[in-house]
């Protein structure tokens, strides 16, 4: 009986190496082509030396968001007025304004019948942290060019797409292009802190007027350039989703008195078990979706047992998904997170706390939602005496995902392989938050891609040190939204 036992342990072992191995061999990644766009003759009329001078500029007007919602509004206002003065065209389009410093410039199309398209970008900048001005290479707001670069806060996120993007809408409107489908333009004033003024507001006066854009455009993915691990070849993410945020406090009561004569449980005690018990329960969660598309795409390009792996992803998932969650960046693509980010106990060392708070940051994968991330929590935690309520700050439902099928997923992601031949195009979640999650009412398909090439170095800039944007990727970024805004504006381009 054993010894029939180990026999077909054996076969079934052949078996799974022999297909295994089979499905290795002949596995194909998915890929997106196209033939590259422009060649020589047909580039489109862009004069690089404006790109660059342009961004320059614009990194020198602080367009500060801070936490605290103080703006400086001379910097806003001088900024907006050099954009019409450098951008003649566009500030003479048809505009809507929104508390002062946002606004939706109109390019009415041949076609009002026909759905819009929306492209958007923001102008706000984080502020640098206080005290590391000196590690800057170049100071943050004087948009030095060294090296390659455009130095300065916002050359990545993202007055680097913003104004590459203006320039092409300029550029066609002052060469004669008539879009079929009316185009709208939204700079957005608040991004980085949450976009009620800007991004909110606008979404919710294209759902009053009955804007439905066909196709949405925002920052989010980007170019990656060596970040992923085992992938030498660029990578065009393109994000079709994006995570959701949410803040949790929880509180812990305490009799408070004097530290001499402490209870046997204290309020940070019970606190500090929470914070543990929901530590150490992290949520479900796993490869699907845009996420694994990734992956398999990348198929081609990985080391052999990597691709061993992924074309065996019916046995092997659980072993990347292990790999994954390894690493912080992977394992947040995977799940909903959870981040215990503030403390607050008693104000002095020989007090007891009357009560112990913490505030816990949640980052919904598009599977979960906020329900689920409370229920989990208060199941996690079970403990009655322990308060759960949403931290006052604000907070998001994940995006739904956009399609990775169909004509405006073709569209978007051939306009990407065209110009960016050397790059595996492929749709990613996006893990930050961006302005478009204010649009999901109003448009279908919003994809977050901010065309520049990103190292691990670089990416180190955005809301940190030394952000700079290297030079030869404004005309690249420029040819995207020229093709995009073209073939995206014609009738035909979809069926609506
Ligand atoms: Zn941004």
């Amino acid at each position: 009986m054993l010894k029939r036992l180990v026999q077909v342990a054996l076969a079934a072992i052949v078996v799974v190496a022999v297909v295994t191995i089979w499905r290795a061999s002949t596995f194909e990644a998915p890929r997106i082509t196209a033939e590259p766009w422009p060649s020589p003759e047909q580039a489109p009329a862009i004069e690089e030396a404006k790109l660059i001078a342009d961004l320059a500029k614009s990194i020198t007007f602080k367009t500060i968001s801070n936490q605290s919602n103080e703006i400086d509004e001379g910097e806003f206002t001088r900024f907006l007025a050099w954009y019409d003065a450098t951008f003649p065209h566009v500030s003479t389009l048809p505009v809507e304004v929104f508390n002062t410093y946002g606004r939706v410039y109109k390019w009415e199309g041949t076609r009002p019948d026909l759905k819009p398209i929306l492209m958007m970008g923001h102008y706000d900048v984080v502020p640098v942290v206080p005290g590391t001005e000196d590690i800057w290479q170049e100071p943050p707001y004087a948009g030095h060019i060294r090296d390659g670069f455009i130095w300065g806060r916002g050359a990545m996120d993202m007055k680097g797409p913003t104004i590459v993007l203006s320039n092409v809408i300029d550029r066609m409107i002052a060469t004669g292009y008539q879009p079929e489908r009316t185009v709208y333009l939204a700079l957005h004033q608040d991004e980085e802190v949450g976009g009620k003024l800007g991004a909110v507001a606008m979404a919710a006066w294209m759902a009053e007027q009955g804007i439905n854009p066909i196709l949405s455009v925002d920052e989010g993915g980007a170019i990656a350039a060596g970040i992923i691990p085992g992938v030498e070849q660029d990578v065009a993410m393109i994000g079709t989703g994006e995570k959701g945020y949410y803040s949790l406090e929880l509180i812990a009561p305490g009799k408070g008195g004097h530290s001499s004569m402490p209870p046997k449980k204290t309020a940070v005690g019970k606190l500090a078990a929470a914070l543990v018990k929901l530590e150490n329960s992290e949520f479900d969660g796993g490869l699907a979706g845009p996420v694994r598309d990734m992956y398999l795409a990348l198929g081609d390009t990985v080391p052999a047992y990597q691709k061993y792996l992924l074309a065996n992803l019916w046995i092997a998932q659980p072993l990347i998904e292990m790999a994954m969650e390894a690493d912080p960046s992977a394992n947040a693509t995977l799940r909903t997170t959870i981040a215990p980010t503030m403390l607050q106990a008693s104000p002095k060392e020989n007090v007891l706390a009357i009560e112990a708070k913490a505030i816990v940051n949640f980052r919904i994968h598009p599977h979960d939602s906020k329900q689920v991330v409370r229920d989990h929590v208060r199941r996690v935690i079970n403990d009655p005496e322990i308060k759960i309520q949403e931290a006052q700050s604000f907070g998001d439902e994940p995006s739904p995902f956009s399609d990775t099928s169909g004509p405006v997923w073709n569209l978007v992601s051939t306009s990407v392989a065209a110009v960016y031949p050397q790059a595996i195009v492929v749709p990613s979640l996006t893990v930050g938050a961006t302005d478009s999650r204010h649009y999901k009412e109003v448009s279908d398909n919003i994809y977050r891609l901010s065309p520049m090439r990103v190292t691990e170095d670089l990416r180190g800039g955005i809301h940190g040190t030394n952000e700079r944007i290297a030079v030869a990727d404004l005309k690249p970024m420029a040819y995207l939204y020229w093709r995009l805004l073209d073939r995206a504006t014609k009738a035909d381009a979809f069926s609506d």
